[in-house]
C-alpha cells in the first residue's frame, strides 16, 4: 500500500511528513486509530522531496482553504521537509498552517524552529494540555520529562514574536477548572486560546 504522505480532509490539504514524536499523550489519535479520512497515515518510510512532490502534483492548490501540516507525528521531527514544502506551498499563495506539540527546538537540537518557519508558516497550532509542568508529564510522558512544557511555553512566545498567527489549544475533557487554568497560562505566551474537542478527527493529534 502507498504511504499517504498528502491528503484532502475537509476543505484542507494535508501533509503527512512523519510518524516520529518525542510525546506519547494519552489521547492521541494514533493509540485508536490508523489513520484519518479513509487514509492510512502510518508510514513505511518518510518521503523523498520527490515521492511527496509527485502526490502533490494529483491535488488541485487553489482548491482548499489551507495546507496543514499535521500528524501522524509531530511535523517538527521532519524539519528539512517541513521547510521545503511550506516554502513551495507559500510561493503558490497558499495559507499554510502546522499543528504541533511544540517541542520542535528540542526536537531539532536547539535549532530556532520559530524563526525558521516564519517566512513560510501563516498559523501555528500548539497543544497545551495541561496548566503545569506536572500535569503536562502526566498527559502527554514526554521523553523530555519535565523540560517539555517550558519548551512548549518559549516556542509558543517564539512564534507570537516572529508575528505567526499563533493559538494554543486544550482538549475539552480536562474539567472547567483546569481549562480556565490553561487559559491564563496561553494568556501569558501572547497566543491566542482553543478548546477543542477530543477527537477532533486531524485538527491536533
Ligand atoms: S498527540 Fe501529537 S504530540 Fe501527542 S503523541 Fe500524538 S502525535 Fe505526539
Amino acid at each position: 500500500m502507498e504511504n499517504v504522505y498528502v491528503y484532502e480532509f475537509g476543505d484542507s490539504l494535508y501533509f503527512n511528513l512523519t510518524n516520529r514524536c518525542p510525546n506519547n499523550c494519552e489521547f492521541c489519535l494514533r493509540h485508536f486509530k490508523e489513520g484519518v479520512s479513509g487514509n492510512r497515515l502510518w508510514l513505511t518510510k518518510e518521503p523523498a522531496l520527490d515521492e511527496l512532490m509527485n502526490q502533490l502534483s494529483k491535488f488541485t492548490l487553489s482548491k482548499y482553504k489551507e495546507a496543514v501540516f499535521c500528524g501522524f507525528g509531530e511535523p517538527t521531527c521532519n524539519l528539512e521537509m517541513l521547510l521545503k514544502i511550506a516554502a513551495y506551498l507559500k510561493e503558490k499563495g497558499c495559507k499554510t498552517r502546522l499543528n504541533t506539540n511544540g517541542l520542535g527546538n528540542l526536537v531539532n537540537d536547539g535549532k530556532d524552529v520559530a524563526k525558521l518557519i516564519a517566512p513560510y508558516i501563516d498559523c501555528v497550532s500548539i497543544s497545551l494540555n495541561a496548566s503545569t509542568v506536572e500535569g503536562y508529564d502526566k498527559i502527554c510522558h514526554s521523553r523530555f520529562g519535565a523540560g517539555a512544557f517550558e519548551a512548549m511555553l518559549q516556542f509558543t512566545r517564539d512564534c507570537v514574536a516572529a508575528g505567526i498567527d499563533t493559538t494554543m489549544s486544550v482538549v475539552d475533557v480536562i474539567g472547567r477548572e483546569e481549562i480556565e487554568k490553561c487559559e491564563k497560562v496561553v494568556k501569558s505566551t501572547g497566543a491566542k486560546f482553543r478548546v477543542r474537542e477530543i477527537i477532533d478527527e486531524n485538527t491536533e493529534y
